[in-house]
């Protein structure tokens, strides 16, 4: 089968890439520029014209994705903005949105042989800031931070307005789906992953153009990122869970495989953690780390948020998740050969 990847050019979406021509998939690949294609034709080489790259210039546009779904059996759509600096929330929240909207329209309009949507969400859509710890699953929805956005606007946490992107996003395409029911006959999977970390293979020069996710990882567990007390504290909120990039790529691929997906939402997390954790593992792979907190006890550590994984491992078959100590070591050994660690 032929699957059309958005944002293919991204941390996670090149993982995924990967895993789908792994698997024997051929993949058509968007990007924004014929530039962003050139790293994964590259990396790719092997498998010749099973890769395709299309250029969708603005996925927000009426029609964007009209060419590009055609003739494709399924869509992994993770094209989506993220970073913490738009001003006003629309900067984020619009992409995020129309970008979905734009590719769900494309497969109902012109995806003639398209059986399968998958769209990467978030837990930035499940999770909600509580005054207890809480475990999440898939019923809950982060209309907080959509309220938030609503009532701050411009002023609203930076975090906040990237949360509430992708709530916003991922609320419109089951929306979408609800409201074209009768017209559609392909399906759709939502995948909710925390934050995503682990080895990049995505084309990035240095470590200040990493993706989000890992040039956070990168800054807090080598760079001093957070004040020694922080790095045992912080975890907090969005930043409570974690998952090896990897571990996203398979579940993108399973979601694709697994019949009885159709039309679910499915958190992916491979658990807790402290900064104080990252810095502890890498310190045992003879690295130096950033100073963090050697008074970090991790059995008294408070989690705020937790997720029940129950669905991901009866859907997709996921029973286990890439830990600390392997992500850690991959991320490192990825670091060491770009020179940007000793
Ligand atoms: P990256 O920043 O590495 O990749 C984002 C991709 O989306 C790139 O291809 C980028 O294109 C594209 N994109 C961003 N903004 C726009 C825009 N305005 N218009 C068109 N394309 C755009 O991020 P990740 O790989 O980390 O994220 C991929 C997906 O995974 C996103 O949907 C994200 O929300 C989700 N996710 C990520 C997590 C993480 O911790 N990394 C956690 C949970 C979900 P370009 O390179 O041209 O900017």
């Amino acid at each position: 089968g032929k699957v059309l990847v958005t944002g293919a050019n991204g941390y996670v979406a090149v993982w995924v890439v990967r895993r789908l021509l792994e698997k024997g998939y051929s993949v058509r690949a968007t990007v924004r520029a014929e530039s962003k294609g050139t790293h994964l034709r590259k990396i790719f080489a092997e498998y010749g014209d099973k890769l395709e790259i299309v250029v969708v210039a603005d996925i927000t546009k009426p029609g964007a994705f009209d060419e590009a779904v055609k003739g494709v059996d399924a869509v992994e759509h993770t094209a989506s903005p993220f970073h913490f600096n738009a001003k006003d929330p629309a900067e984020i929240v619009t992409p995020a949105v129309n970008g979905t909207l734009r590719a769900l329209e494309a497969v109902l309009a012109h995806g003639t042989s398209v059986k399968r949507v998958v769209v990467t969400s978030s837990c930035a859509a499940v999770l909600s800031v509580l005054p207890e710890p809480h475990v999440f699953n898939e019923s809950d929805w982060n209309d907080q931070s959509v309220d938030l956005i609503n009532q701050q606007g411009a002023d609203a946490d930076q975090v906040v307005k990237y949360l509430a992107s992708k709530t916003l996003a991922e609320r419109a395409a089951w929306e979408f789906l609800e409201k074209n029911k009768g017209k559609i006959n392909w399906d759709l999977v939502v995948i909710n992953p925390p934050y995503v970390y682990g080895p990049a293979i995505h084309e990035v020069e240095s470590p200040e153009a990493l993706n989000e996710s890992l040039n956070a990882w990168y800054r807090s567990v080598f760079k001093n990122l957070h004040e020694p007390a922080q790095a045992s504290s912080i975890g907090y909120g969005f930043l409570a869970d974690w998952i090896d990039v990897r571990d996203v790529a398979d579940a993108h691929y399973l979601a694709l495989q697994k019949e009885q997906a159709a039309n679910q939402r499915i958190i992916i997390s491979a658990g807790n953690w402290k900064w104080q954790d990252w810095i502890n593992t890498a310190r045992k792979f003879g690295v130096e780390t950033s100073k963090g907190d050697d008074s970090y006890d991790p059995t008294v550590a408070v989690h705020m948020i937790q997720y029940d994984v129950s669905r991901a491992k009866a859907v997709l078959g996921i029973n286990k998740y890439y830990s600390i100590e392997e992500t850690t070591k991959d991320t490192i050994d990825d670091f060491k050969a770009r020179g940007w660690i000793n």
